[in-house]
């Protein structure tokens, strides 16, 4: 296998992305090294991975380091071949101040290119969101692609600011100051399909358990794109090898969007058994559906990503097993 000794760092093995891309990468036979802000939670991340079915961890090393902060950052880079810079701030809610998500964001993104660059390695794939493509354009009679950004200088939540100004940041790093360094970015839409380890992020919190436990009382006036958590893995290491993917930025979701009631209604059909608690929401206007396009992805990377249905189902499955 030619990818065999390849060495990949995935920044934020800790998290609902980053432990299903570390497990992608072990399955493909790659030597991955994963950065976590504390090594106190190594054994979180090891679990979630022996669910995923890893026996040998012979291939898989430990970094301790944070996005604001210098410190380690050399060690976890030195010698790898790809970087996946997965890391970033993504609370339930926002913080009252937008610099808490902006300047892990952006600074760790600009650090971690700067670490790359200066030890040699041939492409950074950095996760950035549909937050930094679709926020600033009239949704009526638009299709979303991957040359829409966000205007950062309109008002917006701090997490869509953090990952705009980030992506931002690292294309005008790249090209001033990259020497060569190769940059693809992945601009998922909301990430879903199963918890491994009990790993769970806020787009599940937020529109998985709070609809199906109840919390949720009305439908908000907007829908969301759909992507399981394996095929953004699998989009992140297929824009790591692919020639053509270097330089660009692709949006990755399955066909179609959905509101919450859509998504409620869903787990109803199919799921009965979890929706005891679930309450009565109301459908929104077409008005509010806001359209995107998977169509660079599927040509320019050969990426199939599974239905929205099949990633939001296997979410409440995880969820409801561990619950
Ligand atoms: P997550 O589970 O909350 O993962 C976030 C990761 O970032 C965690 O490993 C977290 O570490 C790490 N992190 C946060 N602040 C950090 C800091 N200061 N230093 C070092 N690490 C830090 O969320 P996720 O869904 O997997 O998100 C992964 C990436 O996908 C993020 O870049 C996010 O913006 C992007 N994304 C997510 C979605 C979605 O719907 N989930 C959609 C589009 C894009 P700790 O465990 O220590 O907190």
């Amino acid at each position: 296998m030619e990818n065999i000794k390849k060495t990949v760092l995935v920044t934020g093995g800790t998290g609902f992305l980053g432990v299903h891309t570390v497990l992608q990468l072990l399955q493909q036979g790659y030597e991955v090294r994963t950065t976590l802000r504390s090594l106190s939670k190594k054994d979180s991340i090891i679990k979630a991975l022996e669910e995923g079915g890893i026996t040998d961890f012979s291939h898989l090393s430990f970094f301790e380091a944070d996005l604001t902060s210098d410190n380690n950052w050399d060690e976890a880079v030195k010698g790898c071949d790809y970087v996946l810079h997965v890391a970033s701030p993504f609370p339930a809610q926002d913080p009252k101040d937008e610099n808490e998500l902006i300047i892990p964001a952006r600074d760790g993104a600009l650090r971690v290119l700067k670490t790359s660059r200066d030890a040699g390695v041939k492409r950074v794939v950095l996760t950035s969101s549909f937050a930094a493509v679709g926020y600033s354009i009239k949704i009526e009679n638009h299709v979303f692609t991957e040359e829409d950004w966000t205007d950062v200088n309109t008002a917006l939540p701090a997490y869509i600011k953090s990952k705009t100004v980030a992506e931002k940041s690292a294309w005008e790093f790249v090209e001033k100051e990259g020497n060569g360094l190769e940059l693809a970015v992945i601009n998922p839409v909301g990430i879903f399909g199963p918890s491994i380890g009990g790993i769970t992020s806020a787009s599940l919190d937020i529109a998985v358990s709070s609809i199906l436990n109840g919390n949720l009382e009305y439908t908000p006036t907007f829908t969301m794109g759909v992507v399981d958590v394996r095929d953004v893995a699998d989009i992140h290491i297929k824009a790591m090898v692919s020639p053509a993917a270097a330089g660009e930025r692709f949006i990755a979701t399955s066909d179609g969007v959905m509101s919450f009631y859509d998504v409620a209604e869903l787990f109803k059909k199919e799921r009965p058994q979890y929706t005891a608690n679930i309450q009565e929401l109301e459908p929104i206007g077409k008005e509010f559906y806001k359209e995107m396009s998977n169509k660079k992805a599927r040509t320019i990377l050969n990426w199939y990503p599974r239905s929205r249905e099949e990633a939001l189902l296997a979410s409440a499955d995880s969820l409801m097993a561990n619950s």
